[in-house]
């Protein structure tokens, strides 16, 4: 599973250019053209980031942004047509997570996106009437995962595994993409030690809780954490 964008903005050509730059990249994109429309399709779909313009025929971005935040933490990132815009981007008061500023190239946002998901570290809310939580702690200022109340003992790759598998319970990763987490440098030869890495994971884990194992091997397709957790 893909993560879900949803792109706020009322120009159909920049409209046309970013989605097409995020599915290219493997997004699953939806759009909206007002205000309205966002906070609409929010109420009945999740979304893993929004990408908002904040000149918009209904209301402003900035509005926008208000309302998500009233009852969602997901990472905003705004598109502004005027620097004026982006001093109250920046400012605390807005909420965004990020900007860019019109023109801009669309492989530039995409990067922006995949930045901003990574470094995206809080475990989602469950969703309305499940519980879904889950005995995982992701601590990201002290680069610590506490399982069961105990803190792991990880290397540096296997914390950002874990804070991705963490992030989206239940999603399948590949190698790739947990490679692609794992370092700002991914390269070829590294989906090989994914495996080890994995491997190490599992063994901590399972030092805290010998009965579960917490992550799934899907074969031919990657690993995912645990979605339903046995109760304790
Ligand atoms: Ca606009």
């Amino acid at each position: 599973m893909s993560s879900r964008i949803l792109i706020v903005e009322d120009e159909p050509s920049i409209c046309e250019n970013v989605v097409y730059a995020l599915e290219a990249d493997g997004f699953a994109v939806a759009t909206a053209t007002t205000g309205r429309d966002a906070l609409e399709q929010m109420k009945s779909q999740t979304f893993d980031l929004i990408i908002l313009d904040v000149g918009l025929p209904d209301m402003t971005g900035f509005e926008v942004c208000k309302a998500v935040r009233k009852t969602r933490t997901l990472p905003i990132l705004f598109l502004t047509a005027r620097s004026s815009e982006v001093d109250r981007v920046v400012g605390l008061e807005i909420g965004g997570d990020d900007y860019v500023v019109k023109p801009f190239s669309p492989r530039e946002l995409v990067a922006r996106v995949r930045a901003i998901l990574r470094r995206v570290s809080s475990v989602p809310l469950p969703p309305n009437g499940h519980d879904t939580s889950i005995p995982l702690v992701i601590d990201d200022l002290r680069c610590q995962a506490v399982y069961f109340g105990t803190a792991l003992n990880l290397s540096r790759y296997e914390f950002r595994m874990l804070k991705a598998f963490a992030a989206h319970p239940g999603r399948v990763f590949s190698r790739e993409q947990l490679m692609d987490h794992a370092s700002e440098e991914p390269d070829a030869s590294m989906e090989r030690t994914v495996d080890t890495h994995i491997k190490t994971l599992r063994a901590r884990m399972r030092g805290v809780r010998e009965g579960i194992d917490p992550i799934v091997t899907h074969r031919g397709m990657g690993y995912s954490l645990l979605e339903t957790w046995p109760s304790a």
